[in-house]
């Protein structure tokens, strides 16, 4: 519990307003008024006013990767914490200031006479620098600071030192230490949602004018004057230096990447000078580039979570690896992952609402389904990732230095600068947001897979959906997560984890990284001859297809027997259902490779407007074995991330690795067009013509929630053993391929 406010006397003088303190409310990971921990005890400290902040940061609008979608998402999780806050006094409102926190909050406090800031805590990498920093500087003016668990079912720290210190990297390990916590691995109730709130400042007491010219423009300096840019595949990177600025350029198609866009021109207070939440223009955001479904906000999550919990025979029977990839409208799992991540919903909430069903169901003797495959169950590994980047901090986003991660040599991997370790660790190396081309087939495959153009329909529709919604099922990602790395392209799976930065709406550093080194067999999972078939699988799903046809409409009428390998139909039917599969798919427009020269105008027109699909990229069966061989090579080796061999570039003698004259790019966000249009440009066409004939052997799998090797980080002989270690589990794996 966090400790009772006692006000501080030099303080006291202000306080002509009431008898209680001036506490400041700063929301970040917790857009929401119900079960708010930290929002709860800022209200028990009776304050004469409360001033709820967000702090419009330019390290989240500039330096970690978001497209209109989530943004969209979080402006409607800020304009409905808003409402709320003024249905319960009219006074009341969110208070967006347009600037750094580090920048801001100082000057803040001491213009608003504040006496407690109190905020939700936040274990990110970033978080961590940045409320250090804030604390420092209230601290410093006597302003007494709160930091309140209440994003994760248990606290992550405490997690950490209940698992000796070392990072959850099993779901069996997390379990353990959250027994530890309590009498029983169980989160505290939801505390209730407040009824009154204080007023706010007056008005002229709140106007900030007077501050304003010392700390304005903070975020207009970052990105007109190009300074310190984060990069880190998970996101959350600390801040080395690099030049390029505003990694979401991309998304502002209204500002044309003119950098008109006026969210840090207008002030601290904003465009009307009253704090309001931002709009999408001002950050030069197209609405109509807004493309997903699905809404932001506290309303929206907690509808969502009663028409779930409401339907008990689906809550009490739930199994995550029974749930359809391939379901839409609704699909078959709970989509509360991005109200998780803004904290519209609560986790506890969830668990608890979930749980009560549970219990209802044992009285009434009724099947449930049990951890980890049920509801809890999935918050568990939320818990988990949570409390693994807790301890593991600003390297879990990337692969050096990072003590979990197993070192394979991808193509593609991200560079590094060396800056000064905010956690006071000396020098530490930060991916820094370029990567390294070593071969131009294997950027070619990341970007066709990133625009849905592999080939392979169920990556694709996929993909495309992930860019369109926002959000894909999880077996989904497990699918195009596999195909990326291990199973097919071999690319980084740090490459992966940008794009979902930059698309999903429920991206979370914590989980986005953590799955990415599960699914490409870099930690917490290691069977690596195990990989997606991308048509037997999504076969066994949806055998009539509807999944494609719906993100893939130019398949829309391939008879089913094709639809997961369109490439296959013979041409005549092609033609028929109005698409040929032709091409790489880099280039839309229709080639005159296969016409006849006798053709007659009108069947040329016809082909004309046909539409075209690409042929496979690759045979998946070569290059999956292609996957497996490199993999093995890199287990026997035994490296992991924070080996010196690793962080010295050393591996690349130990693994033959050519990356001599390769090209760098900025891992930027935005779509393939433009970034095909520059790779060709800088490396000449490259038509890809491979899989006409792919046959499928269909070794799928379904490795959903098999448990991590879960070693010490910390003791040295323990990761002497890692090589060898890594070799049993190998032999093991073989001998188990071979009896299949
Ligand atoms: C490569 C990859 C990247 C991912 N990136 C993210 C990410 O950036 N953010 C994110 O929230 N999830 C991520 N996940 C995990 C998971 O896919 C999503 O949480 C889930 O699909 C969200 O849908 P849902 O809310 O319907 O989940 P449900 O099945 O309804 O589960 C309920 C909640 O449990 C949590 N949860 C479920 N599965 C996981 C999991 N494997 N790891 C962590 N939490 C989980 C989520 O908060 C989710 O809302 C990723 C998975 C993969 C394979």
């Amino acid at each position: 519990m966090p400790p009772k406010f006692k006000p501080q006397k030099q303080q006291q003088q202000h306080q002509k307003d009431g008898a209680g303190p001036r506490v400041v409310y700063w929301f970040r990971t917790d857009l929401r008024l119900h079960d708010s921990p930290a929002l709860a005890h800022a209200l028990s400290l009776k304050p004469s006013r409360l001033v709820p902040l967000w702090t419009w940061d330019p390290h989240y609008v500039y330096r970690q990767r978001g497209s209109a979608n989530r943004w969209a998402f979080l402006v409607g999780c800020m304009g409905d914490v808003s409402s709320a806050l003024a249905r319960l006094n009219p006074r009341q409102k969110l208070h967006v200031v347009r600037a750094a926190p580090g920048k801001v909050i100082g000057p803040l406090l001491r213009k608003w006479k504040v006496d407690v800031l109190v905020f939700e805590r936040d274990t990110d990498a970033y978080a961590r620098t940045r409320d250090a920093e804030v604390t420092r500087v209230a601290e410093a003016l006597g302003v007494k600071v709160v930091a309140v668990s209440g994003r994760t079912l248990f606290d992550s720290d405490d997690v950490v030192e209940a698992n000796g210190g070392r990072p959850t990297m099993s779901m069996a390990q997390l379990v353990k230490a959250a027994g530890k916590l309590g009498k029983t691995a169980v989160p505290a109730r939801p505390v209730a949602a407040p009824t009154t709130l204080p007023d706010p400042l007056d008005a002229e007491d709140m106007d900030l004018s007077d501050i304003e010219r010392e700390i304005e423009g903070e975020g207009k300096r970052v990105d007109e004057e190009n300074p310190a840019v984060a990069g880190g595949g998970g996101g959350a990177a600390a801040a080395p230096a690099r030049p390029g600025g505003d990694f979401n350029a991309v998304q502002r198609t209204l500002a044309h990447g003119t950098h008109t866009h006026t969210q840090y021109r207008v002030g601290l207070m904003g465009p009307d000078r009253t704090f309001s939440v931002p709009t999408l223009q001002e950050m030069g955001i197209d609405p109509h580039d807004v493309t997903t479904p699905h809404v932001g906000g506290e309303t929206a999550g907690l509808a969502v979570l009663k028409r779930y919990i409401v339907d008990e025979e689906y809550v009490g029977t739930f199994e995550k690896p029974a749930t359809a990839p391939t379901d839409f409208e609704p699909q078959a799992t709970t989509l509360l992952s991005p109200h998780m991540h803004f904290g519209s919903v609560s986790v506890r909430k969830f668990w608890w609402d979930v749980q009560d069903v549970l219990e209802k169901r044992k009285r009434e003797k009724k099947h449930n389904s049990a951890e980890p495959v049920n509801l809890p169950g999935q918050l568990l590994f939320r818990d988990m990732y949570f409390a693994a980047q807790a301890k593991v901090g600003v390297a879990f986003g990337q692969v050096v230095g990072n003590p979990v991660a197993r070192f394979i040599p991808w193509h593609l991997q991200s560079r590094y600068a060396v800056v000064k370790s905010e956690q006071g660790e000396g020098e530490i190396q930060v991916a820094d947001g370029t990567y390294v081309v070593d071969d131009p087939q294997a950027e070619e495959y990341f970007r066709r897979w990133k625009e849905g153009r592999t080939g392979f329909p169920w990556i694709d529709a996929l993909m495309r959906q992930l860019k369109q919604e926002g959000w894909i099922h999880h077996l989904g990602r497990h699918a195009v997560a596999c195909f990326l790395t291990r199973g097919g392209c071999y690319v980084s799976w740090e490459r992966g984890a940008e794009v979902f930065e930059e698309w999903l709406i429920d991206h979370e550093p914590a989980c986005n990284a953590g799955n990415w080194m599960w699914l490409s067999c870099t930690a917490f999972f290691s069977q690596f001859y195990r990989c997606y078939s991308p048509v037997s699988f999504p076969k066994k799903w949806d055998p009539e297809g509807r999944f494609v046809r719906r993100y893939v409409p130019e398949l829309a009428l391939f008879d089913k027997k094709y639809i997961y390998e369109p490439h296959k139909a013979p041409i005549a039917d092609q033609k028929k259902w109005g698409c040929l599969v032709k091409g790489d798919g880099l280039n839309r427009k229709i080639e005159n490779e296969n016409e006849n020269e006798n053709e007659n105008a009108a069947a040329r027109q016809q082909q004309q407007q046909l539409q075209t699909y690409p042929k496979p990229m690759f045979d998946f069966n070569e290059r999956r074995q292609f996957c497996i061989d490199k993999v093995k090579e890199a287990y026997d080796v035994g490296l992991y991330g924070d080996d010196e061999k690793v962080r010295t570039g050393e591996w690349k003698k130990m693994f033959k690795f050519n990356d001599r004259g390769a090209k760098v790019k900025e891992a930027a966000n935005g779509s393939m067009e433009r970034g095909v249009k520059r790779s060709r440009d800088e490396e000449g066409e490259n038509e890809d013509d491979t899989g006409e004939n792919a046959d499928d052997n269909g070794d799928d799998s379904d490795d959903e929630h098999e448990h991590g090797h879960g070693h010490d980080t910390e003791k040295k002989s323990e990761k002497n053993k890692r090589g060898k270690r890594g070799q049993k589990t190998l032999d093991t794996m073989i001998s188990r391929k071979k009896v299949e």
